[in-house]
């Protein structure tokens, strides 16, 4: 390559991490470029992650209550139909206007958008097989890896998309199926089990741990959210494991184990969802053809500075470590480009966010009080139910509480978990609170705005070290 092809910064991946930073990068006066394989920007995220999930989450949600919750608001509704079709349309155009946006941005910031696959030819240069044929390659001083991640897939299970799908077959069927199974009760299987069971499939979710909502959601919490999707007719099978499936026939069949003791059993299914987890995505990126090694988990191996064994190859995103969530990537994005033009930077990992976006919302961040008591730490617990709260009885939505876990000696905030409708939103000032070393004093003695949900996070507050007034 010659001189004036070298950037300060090549990213391959223009997934939330990698284009966040070339925009970052592109602030910073650092000359850019960005390499994407899909053929629009955003990742998983835009693409087939967050924002089409919640087109979905959104429109299947008020279809629902349309459907079943309007007569004692007193509105009469005649005849409702579902137009699968449009709704899918309306998810599509919200994540072509995002993806397009994050276009536009790039152009903004100077950044240069290559549409190819990028693998290393060697620790400065990277090829790229470009989507319209042909082939370039960049030189970067500094080289960031942003290639994100995938579905585990289910040994011995097909994915076909359709009638065996992961997440991304599920945000595209082309009509509801009469029975759905998902397997995997994590945040992806219940986000999709509300959307499919609210538009009237009979949806059963088989987890394998005797909890649902996968690693993080605190029990009690998690209880609650399970007794509240039941109702809306959501089947549960805890404790139990899919041993094997068989997607060859017209049904999709699946050999079910109880993982305590219990019955064998087998389960056949229109649709089954795969939803147990997601994996680091490296192939076809040539790390062989440089020596690095990944981990036992196909992660990339990084530092606290995101820099691989080579240091001028760093690594943010589903890729590395940490949970992958696309607000954890973003706020890593930013860091490592700091690192690189500035020396430093900073994520405070013990203050990340949580969000399942089902109905009601579940939100916590923070410490759990599992974690707490397995790691023996002392701490005080104060509640607050939704059903006191002024404003969820005037919107008919009393389902949920919020928790607060605080230090029995200082008071100060460990963690914060809330299930109830505008819980995704809440957690915000959790957040904040915990990044600021808050106690709970702190927060009950602000002044929030009557009548509001966020009352009864601050009432919640007041319960941990003293009395919540109205309950
Ligand atoms: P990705 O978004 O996966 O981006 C990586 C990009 O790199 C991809 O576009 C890929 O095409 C590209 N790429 C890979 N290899 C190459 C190569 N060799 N050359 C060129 N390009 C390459 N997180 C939340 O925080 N909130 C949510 O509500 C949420 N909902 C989700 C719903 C679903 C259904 C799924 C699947 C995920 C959801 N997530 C959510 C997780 C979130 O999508 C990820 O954490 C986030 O996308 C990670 O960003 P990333 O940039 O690291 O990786
Ligand atoms: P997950 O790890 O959250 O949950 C997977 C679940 O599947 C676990 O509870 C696990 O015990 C179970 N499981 C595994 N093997 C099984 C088997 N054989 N039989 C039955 N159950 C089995 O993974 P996910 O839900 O696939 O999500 C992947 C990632 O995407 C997560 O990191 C998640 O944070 C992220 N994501 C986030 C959001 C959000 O923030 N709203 C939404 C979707 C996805």
């Amino acid at each position: 390559a010659t001189e004036a092809e070298e950037k300060d910064l090549v990213i391959i991946g223009g997934g939330v991490a990698g284009y966040v930073a070339a925009i970052k990068a592109g602030q910073e006066g650092l000359k850019v470029a960005c390499i994407e394989k899909r053929g629009t920007l955003g990742g998983t995220c835009l693409n087939v992650g967050c924002i089409p999930s919640k087109s979905l989450l959104n429109n299947s949600h008020l279809y629902h209550t349309i459907m079943h919750d309007t007569k004692n608001r007193g509105i009469e509704v005649g005849d409702v139909k579902l137009n699968l079709a449009q709704l899918m349309n309306a998810k599509d155009t919200s994540v072509s206007g995002l993806t397009k946006g994050v276009e536009f941005l790039f152009k903004k910031n100077g950044v240069e958008y290559i549409k190819g696959t990028g693998s290393f030819a060697s620790e400065h240069e990277i090829k790229v097989q470009l989507n319209d044929g042909g082939e370039t390659s960049v030189v970067g001083k500094n080289i960031l890896i942003a290639t994100g991640s995938e579905a585990t897939p289910f040994p011995g299970l097909e994915i076909d998309e359709k009638k065996v799908v992961t997440s991304t077959g599920a945000l595209a069927l082309e009509k509801v199926p009469e029975k759905m199974v998902v397997i995997g009760g994590g945040i992806i299987g219940l986000e999709m089990a509300s959307v499919w069971s609210r538009l009237g499939a009979k949806v059963t979710v088989v987890e394998f741990l005797n909890q649902i909502g996968g690693p993080g959601m605190d029990t009690e919490i998690a209880k609650q959210a399970q007794k509240i999707l039941k109702k809306q007719g959501i089947e549960f099978k805890l404790s139990t494991k899919v041993v094997s499936g068989d997607g060859s026939g017209e049904k999709v069949k699946l050999d079910i184990d109880a993982a305590k003791g219990g019955k064998a059993e087998t389960m056949e299914a229109d649709v089954v969802l795969v939803a147990i987890g997601r994996r680091p995505y490296t192939a076809g990126l040539g790390l062989e053809n440089i020596g690095m090694e990944l981990d036992e988990r196909g992660r990339v191996i990084i530092d606290q500075e995101y820099r691989t064994k080579f240091p001028h190859i760093r690594c943010v995103g589903d890729v590395t470590f940490g949970p992958m969530l696309a607000h954890k990537a973003e706020e890593e994005a930013v860091a490592v480009v700091e690192y690189i033009k500035k020396g430093y930077g900073h994520v405070n990992y013990g203050c990340i966010p949580s969000v399942m976006y089902t109905y009601p919302e579940v939100a916590w961040v923070g410490q759990s009080e599992q974690d707490l008591k397995k790691a023996g730490t002392p701490y005080r617990i104060g509640t607050f139910p939704f059903s006191a709260n002024s404003r969820a009885k005037t919107n008919l939505d009393t389902d949920g509480m919020v928790k607060m876990i605080a230090d029995p000696e200082t008071d100060r905030l460990l963690g914060v978990h809330i299930i109830g409708a505008n819980a995704g939103e809440m957690i915000a000032e959790g957040t904040l609170a915990l990044e600021y070393g808050a106690s709970s004093e702190d927060i009950a003695r602000t002044c929030h705005a009557h009548p509001t949900l966020a009352e009864a996070f601050k009432e919640a507050a007041m319960a941990t070290y003293s009395k919540a007034i109205h309950f």
